[in-house]
């Protein structure tokens, strides 16, 4: 079904899941108290409604990065949903007494969520990655979730006056949900960017998830993962591109929760 401006929307509109929203505020960013099942939920229902939805995610190296850059900052607080992808945020969130269930991490979660939107009639469209590496990805869901509908793929390396070309091609193949994985915080900049020009229900920044799903880059053992630490096998399989991020990053994260937690815990004092 199709709206006067051709949004693609579905029969079923459920209520309104951005009113129920329970939150916390860590850092400055709003973060929902939500499970890798209530993401699948919210995600569900925001695609059934006229968009457009922000989707975005945090982990520590997110949050360092907004403390710097307002734009990003603003676009995630703008977002309907945002929701961990690193224990990091978990953890450092219980330092505020804050309690979150848990972090959803798309590579895991993708291929069940993709059978969900297959029995929806949930169209996708990839936006994201090196050449090539967006359609290996989709070619995987599909095979992982029989029936389900990728409208379209793109690489994520464009320039700025290639936006509108782009977002010409997403329009006409009506997904209802648009993957963009350009990393952050490019891709919510662009998803924040572009929201009024999508005619697409959810807009979801998912980092790396093409390069995973297609089998390009590894991901490590999977007791590793769930014990959190899938910063360790990032860092030993691009140790070149991440080093940063996770060796300098991880503790300049730690430091930044303590240091925020014991000014603020001062602040309570006086
Ligand atoms: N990427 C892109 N366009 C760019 C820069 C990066 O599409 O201009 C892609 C890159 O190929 C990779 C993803 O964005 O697939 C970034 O992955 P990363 O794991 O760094 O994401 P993050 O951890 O920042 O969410």
């Amino acid at each position: 079904m199709r709206d006067a401006d051709g949004v693609a929307t579905l029969a079923a509109a459920g209520p309104d899941p951005g009113g129920s929203r329970q939150t916390i505020d860590f850092l400055g960013i709003r973060v929902d108290v939500l499970d890798t099942d209530g993401l699948r939920e919210r995600v569900l229902a925001l695609a059934r409604q006229q968009g457009p939805h922000r989707v975005m995610y945090v982990n520590a190296d997110c949050m360092l990065i907004a403390g710097k850059n307002a734009a990003y900052r603003e676009a995630l607080n703008r977002a309907d949903l945002v929701y961990a992808d690193g224990i990091g945020v978990v953890l450092g969130a219980r330092l505020w007494g804050h309690r979150l269930p848990g972090r959803s991490t798309g590579a895991d979660f993708m291929p069940g969520f993709c059978r969900d939107f297959a029995g929806h009639g949930i169209r996708l469209f990839l936006l994201g990655a090196r050449q090539g590496v967006a359609a290996a990805a989709a070619r995987r869901l599909c095979e992982q979730a029989p029936g389900l509908q990728v409208v379209g793929t793109h690489h994520g390396y464009f320039r700025p006056e290639e936006s509108g070309r782009i977002i010409g091609q997403i329009n006409r193949a009506r997904p209802h949900v648009l993957l963009v994985g350009m990393g952050a915080p490019c891709q919510e900049l662009w998803i924040d960017g572009h929201s009024q020009e999508l005619r697409v229900p959810v807009l979801w920044g998912v980092g790396g998830l093409f390069d995973f799903l297609s089998g390009r880059t590894r991901r490590g053992p999977q007791w590793l993962l769930d014990h959190g630490f899938e910063w360790l096998c990032r860092l030993l399989v691009e140790p070149r591109r991440l080093w940063r991020r996770y060796l300098i990053g991880n503790v300049r994260f730690v430091f930044h929760v303590l240091w925020r937690r014991y000014a603020a815990g001062d602040r309570d004092r006086e």
